[in-house]
């Protein structure tokens, strides 16, 4: 099998020859040979950088010295390096004759949770957030992302000759709070530098390293947050009589708004609300004032959100109603919205990864996390998001068919990625996707 994929990966290029002067077509399977000849000798810094960055992670808009790193490495290098962009952004560019400018993304945010993987580089750091101190983890494995990046960079300009145009490397702020992309944006990433033509961006997942998954249109959901507070009247716990109950207000609403999804929204659309927090009371006798409780809110359709948030605020007030309580205060904030993958971006790449990758590289349904890279394409970039595998592949097929544990998803505290294996697959589809897009371009189509 493995001959035949090969033989015909020899013969893969990506567009028809236009006439015209001549063009070098891009030999994928050479390309991708080269990228694993150099990836021997590059791995062991990205390694370095990789266990670095995983050993002392920052939290969204604290990212420093995570920036700093990046930054260093990218200058290294060659790139015109810009830091404190949106905070603690970096932006990277190399330029390289006349093209498109492609802009390859990176997050360099953890998360306020232990990690618990008990591996050598794990993380044992402690940082302040919210006015508490929490460890803090890679548990996104946002580190990969990195370290790919990185990767990608140093890869695409052994490769040169293969490419013209800008490079636009940007290493992105508070992805998991939902504002770096934002931040960026606001700062000037698309006035200050050059607006890209297309953009590419990866996420690792639970699933076998070596693989990549990708989509055209929805990639991600729309994240929206939920806080209400039900206001009732305090008193002792054994003469209910006296009070307003604002836990029984909270423990009816955790479980009404489930009908929202069940019953008004389409059955065949996404839609998630789950309650992730309630914060209320101190004493097992005593009903307190109030009750708080914070949700977040997943769809795909701008339908089926708004539906959606009008159902969870009905029902808040309507729960309050029926206590004959104070109106609550109710806040549904917008996060993310969806990432749209773009057909042309999607279809010129794809060529390019299913030569290299075969039957590793399939399509998957969109992913119900969501990702503050769509701001970047609600600016107009657009791009492909995909995503990677990090785990043995015998480790998921024991998990698959019921004979091993489960896999630890990302934001577990148990969530280990196997470095090598799934960094060297994000340089290589990242490099190959990045140059497939300049070959279009320069291609004429
Ligand atoms: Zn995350
Ligand atoms: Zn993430």
């Amino acid at each position: 099998m493995k001959t035949i994929v090969t033989a015909l990966l020899a013969s893969v290029a990506l567009c028809a020859s236009l006439p015209g002067p001549a063009h070098a077509e891009i030999d994928v399977a050479k390309l991708k040979s080269a990228i694993e000849t150099s990836l021997d000798s590059d791995y062991p810094k990205l390694d370095a950088l990789y266990k670095d960055i995983h050993a002392h992670p920052e939290l969204a808009f604290q990212e420093v010295k995570t920036a700093a790193k990046l930054a260093a490495d990218m200058r290294a290098i060659g790139f015109d390096v810009t830091e404190g962009v949106g905070k603690t952004g970096v932006v990277a560019i190399y330029r390289n004759g006349d093209g498109p400018t492609i802009m390859v993304r990176t997050e360099l945010d953890a998360l306020p949770m232990e990690e618990k993987t008990g591996l050598p580089y794990a993380s044992h750091d402690k940082t302040n957030w919210n006015g508490r101190e929490t460890f803090v983890a890679h548990s996104c494995g946002h580190d990969i992302h990195m370290a790919s990046w990185a990767g990608t960079a140093r890869m695409l300009l052994g490769l040169k000759d293969q490419w013209h145009g800008t490079l636009m490397f940007i290493a992105q702020p508070a992805e998991e709070i939902g504002a770096g992309a934002r931040a960026m944006l606001t700062d000037g990433l698309f006035t200050r530098f050059p607006k890209p033509d297309f953009g590419f961006a990866l996420h690792d997942g639970a699933f076998a390293y070596g693989n990549i998954n990708y989509r055209v249109g929805i990639g991600s959901s729309n994240s929206d947050s939920l806080f209400v507070r039900f206001h009732g009247r305090g008193g002792h716990g054994a003469a209910p009589q006296l009070t307003i109950d604002p836990v029984m207000m909270a423990a009816r609403f955790v479980v009404d708004v489930q009908s929202v999804i069940s019953r008004e929204k389409d059955p065949t659309e996404f839609g998630v609300v789950s309650i992730g927090a309630i914060h209320g009371g101190t004493a097992e006798n005593i009903i307190p004032d109030d009750v708080t409780l914070l949700g977040t809110i997943r769809t795909f359709k701008p339908e089926v959100r708004v539906k959606m948030l009008a159902g969870i605020e009905r029902t808040a007030k309507a729960v309050a109603a029926m206590a004959d309580a104070p109106a609550p205060d109710i806040r549904l904030t917008e996060g993310a919205k969806a990432v749209m993958n773009d057909p042309g971006v999607v279809a010129t790449a794809e060529k390019a990864l299913k030569a290299a990758f075969g039957d590793k590289f399939r399509i998957s349904p969109p992913g119900t996390p969501s990702e503050d890279y769509s701001e970047f394409v609600n600016a107009g970039v657009p791009s492909m998001f995909f995503n990677i595998g990090v785990y043995e592949p015998e480790r998921v097929a024991a998990a698959r068919n019921g004979s091993g544990p489960p896999l630890p998803s990302n934001h577990s505290p148990l969530f280990a990625p196997v470095p090598r294996p799934t960094i060297a697959t994000g340089v290589t589809a990242m490099t190959l996707a990045v140059l497939s897009a300049f070959d279009q371009r320069a291609n004429g189509n």
